[in-house]
C-alpha cells in the first residue's frame, strides 16, 4: 500500500510514542529503525522512520533526515511529519530547526508549524510558551537535562537561533476560533514571509483544529499528539481506505522479561511498585558491572521462570546515579548499564523470552539494537505514547515495548503484561 503519511522521529521511544498514537485509529502503522537500506516494500499507510539524531551534530542529523525523507517519498508519501520531543529538546544549534528547514527545502514548501503539545502527558503550549504540567519548561526538571538543558520556555525564542527564516506564533485565541481562523492566521503570516509558525494547544480539542487545518501541508512538525487526529481526517477525506487496518495480533510466546535502565522519577516509582508486588527482581550495580561484567545478572536470569516476568533493573535515585557517575564518569556508567541490559535481553530471548518490556530511551536503543530489530508493527497501547510492538528477533516473533523515562502509570510493568494478554 502506498504510504499516506511519512514520519521521521529524532529518537527511538519518540518514534514508538508517535506510532502508538497514530495506531489508536486502527490503521496499520509500521516503524523502521534507521533508514532501511532496501527500497520500500510491504509499506503501511503510516510509515515512521526512527532516527537517533536528537543530539547528533547538525550536519549528520540533517543528512540522516533527508535520507529518511527520500525513502518515505519512494514509499509514496506526499505528506510528512517531523517528530521531536514534547519538551522541545534542542540547543541553539539545533537540531529541530535545521532539520525542519532542510525538509522544507527538499519539499519545496515555505511554511510549517511547530506544536510540541501533548495534553494527555501534561505538555501544553500557551502564548508560545511550553508548560510541563504546571511548570514553564525552563522551571521543569528539563532545565537540568545533561544534553539539552531547556533554559527558556518560549518556543519562538528557542527556535529563532536554530533557523534562518522568520518565526511567528498563532496563539490559542486564534486556534480556539476554529479551523478557518487558524488557516487565515497562517496565510497572513505566510504573506509576511514567516516560515516557522509556533501554534498554541492546551487540550486535545486544539490539536483536532490544528490537524484539520494543517492536514494537507507538505510538512507538519511537532510532538506526537498533533499527528493523532490525522488518520481519521484522511479517512474522512477518502485519501485513506478503511482496509488499511492493523494486522491481527500475531501469536507470541509467553516468556517475558522486564529490563529497566531508566532513572527517571516515574520509572523509579514503577520499579518500586513492581518489586513490591513480589516480581522476581535483580538489581544491576554499575560499579559491579564495570568491574565484573554482567555475569552475575546472567546467572540469575538463567535460573528464572520466564512466565513470572522477572525484572532486571539499574534504575536508581539521583543520589545513587551521581555516586556511580562520580566513580565511572556519566558516559561510561550509562554505557556499562546499557550494554549489560542489552546482553541480558539477548540471553533472555535465547532462554525463551518472547515479550520484552524495556524502560528508558537510550536503554531501548541499545536493547533493540542487540535484539537485531529493524522493523516494528504497532499494536495495542499500554499507556499514552507507549504501545506494544511486534517484530522479529533471532528468527523468532517477539513483542517489544519501549517506554521513555517519565511515561506510563506507576503500575506500568503490570499493565504491560495485562495488555498483551487481553490483546
Ligand atoms: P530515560 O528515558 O529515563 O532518560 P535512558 O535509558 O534514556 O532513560 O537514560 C538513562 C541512562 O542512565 C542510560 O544510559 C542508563 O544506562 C544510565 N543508567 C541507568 N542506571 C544507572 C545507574 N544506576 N547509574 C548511572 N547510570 C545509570
Amino acid at each position: 500500500m502506498a504510504t499516506i503519511l511519512g514520519c521521521i522521529a529524532d529518537d527511538f521511544t519518540g518514534a514508538t510514542d508517535l506510532a502508538g498514537l497514530l495506531a489508536r485509529s486502527g490503521v496499520r502503522v509500521s516503524l523502521r529503525i534507521d533508514v532501511p537500506s532496501e527500497p520500500p516494500s510491504d509499506t503501511a499507510a503510516f510509515e515512521i522512520i526512527a532516527l537517533k539524531s536528537r543530539t547528533a551534530p547538525v550536519s549528520k542529523a540533517v543528512a540522516k533526515t533527508r535520507a529518511a525523507l527520500k525513502w518515505l517519498r519512494a514509499a509514496g508519501a506526499q505528506r510528512f511529519f517531523w517528530k521531536y520531543c514534547s519538551t522541545f529538546d534542542s540547543t541553539s544549534e539545533g537540531n529541530i530547526g535545521p532539520v525542519a528547514e532542510a525538509l522544507m527545502a527538499d519539499l519545496g514548501t515555505d511554511q510549517t508549524i511547530y506544536c510540541p503539545a501533548f495534553p494527555e502527558n501534561g505538555r501544553a503550549v500557551f502564548m508560545g510558551n511550553l508548560f510541563v504540567g504546571r511548570q514553564p519548561l525552563a522551571e521543569s526538571p528539563m532545565k537540568d537535562h545533561p544534553l539539552t538543558p531547556m533554559r527558556d520556555s518560549n518556543l519562538a525564542r528557542l527556535l529563532q537561533p536554530q533557523v534562518t527564516r522568520p518565526v511567528g506564533l498563532v496563539d490559542r485565541l486564534a486556534v480556539a476560533r476554529g479551523v478557518k481562523s487558524l488557516r487565515s492566521a497562517l496565510a497572513e503570516l505566510k504573506a509576511q514571509g514567516v516560515a516557522h509558525v509556533v501554534v498554541d494547544a492546551i487540550a486535545n480539542a486544539d490539536l483536532n483544529v490544528i490537524a484539520e487545518a494543517c492536514r494537507d501541508m507538505p510538512l507538519m512538525t511537532g510532538g506526537s499528539a498533533v499527528a493523532m487526529p490525522l488518520p481519521s481526517l484522511y479517512l474522512a477525506d477518502g485519501i485513506l481506505s478503511r482496509d488499511a487496518s492493523q494486522a491481527a495480533v500475531p501469536r507470541i510466546g509467553e516468556g517475558i522479561v522486564v529490563l529497566s535502565g531508566s532513572c527517571s522519577a516515574m520509572t523509579n516509582k514503577q520499579v518500586a511498585d513492581y518489586t513490591a508486588r513480589g516480581a522476581p527482581a535483580f538489581r544491576l550495580d554499575p560499579l559491579d558491572l564495570a568491574e565484573n561484567g554482567p555475569q552475575s545478572a546472567l546467572e540469575w536470569l538463567a535460573g528464572q521462570d520466564l512466565s513470572r516476568a522477572p525484572i532486571l533493573y539499574a534504575t536508581d535515585e539521583p543520589s545513587g546515579v551521581k555516586a556511580a557517575q562520580e566513580k565511572l564518569g556519566a558516559a561510561q556508567a550509562g554505557e556499562t548499564v546499557e550494554q549489560a541490559l542489552a546482553v541480558c535481553a539477548v540471553a533472555a530471548r535465547d532462554a525463551g523470552a518472547r515479550r520484552f518490556v524495556v524502560a528508558g530511551g537510550e536503554t531501548s536503543g541499545s536493547v533493540a539494537k542487540a535484539l537485531g530489530v529493524s522493523r516494528l508493527d504497532i499494536g495495542v497501547e499500554i499507556a499514552p505514547g507507549v504501545p506494544w510492538t511486534f517484530c522479529r528477533s533471532g528468527g523468532h516473533r517477539i513483542a517489544l515495548t519501549l517506554k521513555s523515562g517519565n511515561f506510563g502509570a506507576e503500575t506500568f510493568f503490570t499493565d504491560a503484561r495485562a495488555k498483551l494478554k487481553s490483546a
